[in-house]
């Protein structure tokens, strides 16, 4: 028997003021996968994280998660396992790395988190705001895991990150996704490396869904993506 999808967005439509920034945006996660969501800028990306999140209720369609209507509901939608980690991260920078993991949980989570990210023990008692991109982005990653989220929407994951620091990162949401089934929406500017881990890809632009499909497929065909950047 199929699983439940983790999260599935239909015909979503979305925006500010009553306008409309997405529209009749489709896609579908299952436990245990990755979607890249790509496109180039103002496509609609964070606007379509910040619904899937209940964040921005849509004016129409609907976001289901883990067979839950949550449409808008942002409690209803924490409460199913859906965590956004935003783009400026969302991290108290005055804070150290402990009391940063502390706002999330108990020792327990805390332990638990420092297993999956060992590289942040030595960090434990500086101020976030002194930490490389790489390590704010894995303790933003650790964070959000200590609250057991189903479901991981991470805007930007590459924003202010070395290229070695991004190579470090993307095996981890891999594993993370294969050992503990957490489904991943991932939205990353750099194409090709997104789709190297993510086992499916949504390419938007101008508010609406220009490709879709397995990433195996679209990485054997980057010509497809670079039209559906240029929305054709
Ligand atoms: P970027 O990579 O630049 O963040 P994006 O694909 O995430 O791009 P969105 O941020 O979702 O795109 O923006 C989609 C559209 O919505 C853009 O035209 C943008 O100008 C508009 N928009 C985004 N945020 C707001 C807002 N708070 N108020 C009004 N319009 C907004």
């Amino acid at each position: 028997t199929a699983a439940e999808p983790a999260l599935v967005i239909e015909n979503l439509i979305a925006g500010y003021r009553g306008v409309p920034a997405i529209r009749g945006v489709n896609l579908r996660v299952d436990p245990g996968n990755i979607l890249a969501l790509l496109g180039p800028n103002g496509a609609g990306k964070t606007t379509t994280l910040l619904a899937a999140a209940g964040l921005l209720t849509p004016l129409s369609g609907t976001v289901t998660a883990l067979g839950a209507p949550v449409s808008g509901r942002v409690e209803r939608t924490a409460r199913a396992g859906v965590s956004l980690i935003p783009d400026d991260r969302g991290l108290f920078h005055r804070l150290t790395v402990t009391e940063n993991l502390r706002l999330a949980g108990g020792r327990d989570e805390l332990d638990q988190a420092l297993e999956r990210f060992p590289q942040l023990r030595p960090l434990l008692r500086r101020r976030c705001g002194l930490l490389s991109g790489g390590e704010q982005q894995s303790l933003a990653i650790a964070r959000t895991l200590m609250r057991k989220p189903r479901v991981l929407l991470i805007d930007e994951l590459s924003m202010g990150l070395s290229p070695i620091a991004i190579q470090a990162i993307l095996p981890t949401l891999r594993q993370l996704a294969d050992e503990t089934n957490l489904a991943i929406v991932l939205v990353e500017q750099h194409i090709d490396q997104a789709l190297s881990i993510a086992d499916s890809a949504v390419v938007l632009h101008h508010g609406s869904v220009a490709l879709s499909g397995p990433a195996a497929a679209l990485r054997e065909d980057r010509q497809q993506i670079q039209r559906a950047y240029f929305g054709r």
